[in-house]
């Protein structure tokens, strides 16, 4: 466990400043994954066992993905563009989860600049400044669902907590989805451990696994065989990147989270040290890091105007998919490999 700089709170001070409260919104990062959605929703259920009326902000206007949707509690979610209940946002507590800046808040950036009372963040990304009031960010933390649970614990104690089945299931999908089903580097004996605890309180490994990851849509695997015929292997297959256009998307009726499993492809090949997807969104380009070597892929997502973690990162460049493809390629093949692949 260690936090970083702009860390200035614990978690048991944070539980401590929640309870103060009757109001709260709870805010994570655009394109929500499992484990912004599964820590906001974790701390909602929690903070609905203690009586606060809770908000969760979407931020974005497109619907939760289909492997999202069994989330406990997704249904309630509001789109953070819709939501302009100026009174609500000045007199709630705003906590932000998985989302470490207030560009990555997206539409509920408004919120955090409107809050009045409190800002908390609680995040696992590392960035160079607080943006909020209290923050709480442990870089070694497998997910940010682990720090909500962790935070559960001092707001429900552990007995209070192990009662909400619908809490576990939550944070147990952040974890799950963040560690590449407990398969990443960052699945460690701490991940595991917070895993146990949230299946002993109800979480439900198979019925998560077979929502998240087997119940993709038709779309999504026929994305899948177009990305894989048109991958490009450089650095002697050390390297993957392949695209997708809008034109693909729209003739197999496809949606965003439907090209989310496609990095993974790419990188599930033996000789692959990094992977990169590119996605065409019309006026720009959406790109996913993935490493399986210690190479910091998102100090090159950086590079990019984007970030994320060291084996899993993420940007959006302002160009046409050739102008996307050859900026990448040429940086990949910049990046320095420690020793040759056999
Ligand atoms: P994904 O490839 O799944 O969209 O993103 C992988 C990780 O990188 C996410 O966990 C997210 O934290 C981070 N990430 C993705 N895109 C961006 C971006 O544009 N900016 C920053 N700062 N982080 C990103
Ligand atoms: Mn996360």
């Amino acid at each position: 466990m260690s936090v970083t700089p702009q860390t200035n709170a614990t978690l048991p001070a944070i539980a401590e400043a929640l309870t103060q409260y009757d109001d709260v919104l709870i805010c994570g990062h655009v394109n929500p994954d499992g484990d912004c959605l599964g820590s906001q929703l974790a701390l909602a259920h929690a903070l609905h066992a203690l009586g606060k009326r809770v908000t969760c902000l979407l931020a974005t206007d497109e619907p939760v993905g289909a492997s999202l949707r069994f989330l406990p509690g997704v249904a309630d979610m509001t789109p953070a563009s819709a939501f302009a209940d100026e009174r609500a946002v000045s007199r709630a507590v705003f906590v932000a989860v998985d989302v470490p800046t207030p560009e990555r808040l997206g539409p509920a950036a408004a919120a955090l600049h409107a809050a009045a009372v409190l800002t908390v963040t609680v995040d696992h990304h590392a960035v160079p400044e607080r943006m909020s009031d209290l923050s709480y960010t442990d870089p070694d933390a497998a997910s940010t669902s682990m720090l909500v649970w962790e935070l559960a614990e001092h707001l429900l104690g552990a007995e209070g907590r192990a009662r909400l089945p619908q809490l576990a299931t939550c944070a147990y999908t952040g974890l799950v989805t963040d560690t590449g089903r407990f398969q990443f580097q960052n699945a460690d004996h701490a991940c595991f451990a917070a895993a146990a605890q949230m299946v002993a309180a109800g979480a439900e490994p198979a019925d998560v696994a077979r929502q998240v990851y087997q119940s993709r849509t038709l779309a999504s695997v026929q994305l899948e065989g177009i990305a894989v015929s048109r991958m490009r292997l450089l650095r002697e297959g050390r390297v993957a990147v392949s695209w997708i256009t809008q034109e693909d998307m729209v003739r197999l009726g496809a949606v965003k989270a439907d090209a989310e499993p496609l990095v993974d492809v790419l990188r599930s090949i033996g000789s692959v040290r990094v992977a990169c997807m590119l996605r065409d969104q019309g006026s720009e380009v959406r790109g996913s890091f993935r490493a399986k070597d210690d190479t910091d892929v998102a100090a090159i997502a950086r590079e990019f105007g984007g970030g994320g973690h060291k084996a899993a990162a993420g940007f959006t460049l302002p160009a046409g998919i050739e102008g996307a493809l050859d900026a990448i390629a040429r940086r990949l093949e910049a990046v320095s490999f420690r020793e040759a692949t056999a």
